[in-house]
């Protein structure tokens, strides 16, 4: 397997590398996040309720509704308020970690989780779900970071478009560091077209009137508008009929190059991923494969970051789903 030489810089949950920081002295090891990702992420680990002085072990802390504030408060003793120092921890993580990509959260935890975290009232019943207050000011510092929490990542559909974006916002920052240009801004629209258009198909057409009347307005607008609109785009998996009608919108780039007998095999490929009898990577596969036999000409569609979002040891359209 070949691994990236320069790693993306992701923020995780401390506790998922396997330290023993939870209130309890324990810990949560992901074995995902440190024997797979670990090879293409540089974590940037965090624990939050350590940062700000809670100390290993600790007494825990649960989310309370004040009449509409969600307070992180401690069990046993609801004077010990920590909302303010989590809020303010996930502020300044965020600025002073510009270059991460994404994060990856512990579930269900009052500071790190994001989707389901159980909110109590004052006398202890759960009333609803919601994010963890350091998750929360570190979301709402950076919307556009891609964020998981780790249980999530085991469901495929999740791992690979959380993954994917991660890659896709690292180009985007990549970009940015280059210097924002006009041209810079159409060629990353160029190559993420098909990604998008397997996404949301309104998106696709959006962005691209932007792009067309790019010379019109400030750059830096243009810019912002364009990656809050993309990230958004992408932010959940797709449909496999989206993901079929790219394949096939792919597939006319090699009308003049394929004999009856490959368009048959390739449209038999896109069916069978259709059904949910083989995975995405096979009919990916074979397009890639005609692309590359007449790579001269095809230049463009080889481009596209539809065909490689991510290095494709993750293995990652190999499962159906
Ligand atoms: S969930 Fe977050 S705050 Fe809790 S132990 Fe893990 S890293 Fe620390």
């Amino acid at each position: 397997m070949s691994i990236p030489e320069r790693k993306i810089p992701v923020a995780i949950s401390r506790c998922l590398l396997g330290d023993n920081v939870r209130y309890n002295g324990d810990h949560k090891h992901n074995r995902f996040c440190t024997s797979v990702l670990a090879d293409y992420f540089e974590f940037v680990p965090t624990c939050p309720e350590v940062e700000i002085g809670m100390g290993v072990p600790r007494k825990p802390i649960r989310l309370v509704d004040l009449d509409g504030d969600i307070r992180a408060l401690e069990t046993d003793d609801a004077s010990k308020d920590y909302t303010d120092a989590l809020t303010e921890k996930g502020a300044s993580f965020t600025q002073s970690h510009k270059q991460i990509c994404g994060f990856i959260a512990t579930p269900n935890s009052p500071s790190c989780g994001v989707f389901g975290v159980k909110l109590y009232l004052p006398n202890g019943n759960p009333i609803n779900k919601t994010e963890g207050r350091f998750s929360a000011a570190l979301r709402k510092a950076n919307p556009l970071l891609p964020v998981e929490e780790s249980g999530r990542l085991n469901d495929a559909g999740l791992r690979e478009n959380f993954i994917m974006r991660v890659y896709t916002y690292q180009r985007w920052l990549a970009l940015k560091e280059a210097g924002i240009t006009p041209s810079a801004i159409i060629n990353f629209h160029s190559r993420h077209k098909y990604l998008l258009m397997s996404h949301n198909y309104n998106a696709y057409k959006a962005l691209g009137r932007m792009i067309a009347d790019i010379g019109s307005s400030d750059i830096e607008l243009i810019a912002d508008e364009y990656i809050q609109t993309l990230m958004s785009a992408i932010s959940a998996p797709p449909e496999r009929g989206k993901h079929c009608n790219v394949l096939q919108h792919l597939m006319g780039y090699l009308k003049q190059n394929i004999d009856k007998q490959d368009k048959k095999e390739l449209l038999n490929s896109i069916e069978d991923y259709r059904t949910g009898i083989v995975p995405l990577i096979v009919p990916i596969a074979l397009l890639r494969h005609h692309f590359e036999r007449s790579s001269d000409q095809h230049q463009y569609p080889l481009n596209q970051f539809y065909l490689a979002p991510y290095p494709h040891e993750l293995g990652l359209r190999s499962h159906i789903h």
